[in-house]
This record gives C-alpha cells, structure tokens and sequence, in this order.
C-alpha cells in the first residue's frame, strides 16, 4: 500500500533516501527536544527524525497519509497530529516547550508555514526544510538583490537564514515543475524588535508592495510628517535597505507619530 499524490495538497514524495536523511541531518539539535515535521506523507523523512535523539512529532493534513503511517510506524502513533498546521495552535500540543520545525513542506502554502514560524518564533528555535528553490532563496536574499522582499525581510528579522543546497525535481514523485532548495533558519540570540513590532511589518509591506517607488512615495500612506520626509533614506527603494534599516526606519517613524 502507498498514498496517491494529491496535487491539491501540493504532494510530491521524495524518492532519494539521501536527501532526505540530509535533510534530517540540517537540524543543529541545540536548544529543543521536541521536532515537529510538517506534512510527512509516507515517512521518508521522519524515519531519520526517528533516528535522533528528539521526540518526533508529525503534522498532516491528508487522512490517506495518516493512515499509511500509523500502519508503518508503529512507534510514532501517538505521536501524528491529524491536522492542518495552519489552524492549530502550537501550545496546544507543546504546552511552550521549544520546538524545531522541519520539512519537505507543501509548496502551495509556503508562505503561510513561514510567517506562522514568525509568529510563535517563542517556541521555534530552529526550522529546516525544503521549499521551491525560487522561495528558499527568497527568504535567505540579502538586500541590493530584486528576490529581496517582504519574507526575506521579516524571516532575517529574527532568524538567521542559510540556504543549504539545491534539489533537481527528478527525485520526487511526482516531480514538481521547478527545482527546490534546503534551508536553515536559526533564531537570533536577540530576536525581539527594539520597535513596535506590527508597524515594522506595516513598513515593509507597505514599502515593497510598490518596490519600484521610492520610500518617499510608497510610505505616503503612512502620513509622515514633511519633517521626517526629509530624511535622506526616503529616496531609497525597499530592496535597497538592509533589516536593521527597516528597524531604524520603524523606529524614526514611530517618534515621528508621538
Ligand atoms: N515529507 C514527504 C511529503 C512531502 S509533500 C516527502 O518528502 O515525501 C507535502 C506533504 O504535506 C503532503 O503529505 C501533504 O499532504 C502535506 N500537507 C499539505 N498541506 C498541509 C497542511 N496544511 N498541514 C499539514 N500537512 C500538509
């Protein structure tokens, strides 16, 4: 018996046992017992997160799925979380025990497994995993680059980010349309905001959801006082500052509004 690929749950089941064990292998285990894998389908990967030294938990959302793992994995039983990821809520599970986050993650919901990390970055001290390259190397771009945006931004924030290596689509199955690529995320030893954090997202949404504008025009929304349009950083584009700009950016606006 083997699960059926569903194209709507973005499945493509890694066939090389290396890659996977290479990507069990990225974890750092500094700092948590706990890792939770993130749609494992058929267990390729977790089966050397079973390996380590971590208690193994699992998210997935495909019923099918489940059932193939708790037949194959006797061990893990009570450990799979028949579940969207994107609607529970860490703690439940995990009371606010650290935990890592790993996986051969859905593609079409990128995005949303990142900003989720984001937001209980509290409990996850690490996150590993393969996405399409395009987005791997999205989150982990430094700024001067055009890939550079809003994920990389608000993920470097608070994590540092490695990418890792580069997976060709022949080793799935079904073989997705791109190549993929590993990260690292790391959470920063300070990974508090010295400014509001809600604003700082608002300033870089806003910002590069016109990347092409300058700071002056895409920020007007914000109503700056003239006096703080001035600034000499106004006439940058987003793509041109670094994080900690965005962070002084936030901060100068904030006084701004007092
Ligand atoms: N790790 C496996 C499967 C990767 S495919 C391998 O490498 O072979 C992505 C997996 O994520 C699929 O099993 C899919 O059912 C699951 N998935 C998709 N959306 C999900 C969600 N919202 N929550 C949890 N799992 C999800």
């Amino acid at each position: 018996m083997s699960v059926k690929a569903k194209k709507h749950l973005g499945q493509h089941f890694l066939k090389d046992e290396l890659i996977a064990q290479k990507i069990a292998d990225s974890l750092t285990e500094n700092g948590y017992k706990n890792v939770l894998e993130i749609g494992p389908g058929m267990g390729v990967l977790t089966k050397y997160l079973l390996k380590k030294n971590l208690k193994t938990y699992v998210i997935e959302i495909d019923t099918e799925s489940v059932d193939y793992l708790k037949a194959h994995y006797l061990n893990l039983a009570d450990r799979i979380i028949s579940k969207d990821f994107l609607k529970i809520n860490l703690t439940d599970y995990f009371d606010d025990e650290p935990i890592a986050i790993i996986g051969n993650f859905p593609y079409n919901i990128s995005s949303q497994i990142v900003f989720k990390t984001l937001e209980n970055r509290d409990q996850i001290p690490e996150f590993s995993g393969m996405f399409q390259k395009e987005v791997a190397m999205r989150i982990a771009e430094k700024e001067g680059s055009k890939t550079y945006g809003i994920l990389s931004v608000l993920t470097q924030a608070f994590y540092n980010v490695e990418y890792l290596f580069t997976v060709p689509p022949t080793v799935f199955n079904p073989p997705p349309k791109v190549d993929s690529g590993v990260i690292r995320l790391i959470r920063k030893k300070n990974y508090t905001l010295p400014v509001d954090e809600k604003l700082f997202y608002k300033v870089v949404k806003t910002a590069f959801n016109q990347r092409r504008k300058t700071l002056r025009n895409s920020l007007k929304t914000l109503n700056l006082s003239d006096n703080l349009r001035e600034d000499t950083i106004f006439a940058k584009r987003p793509e041109q500052l670094s994080v900690t700009e965005f962070i002084n950016l936030t901060a100068k606006i904030e006084k701004d509004a007092i």
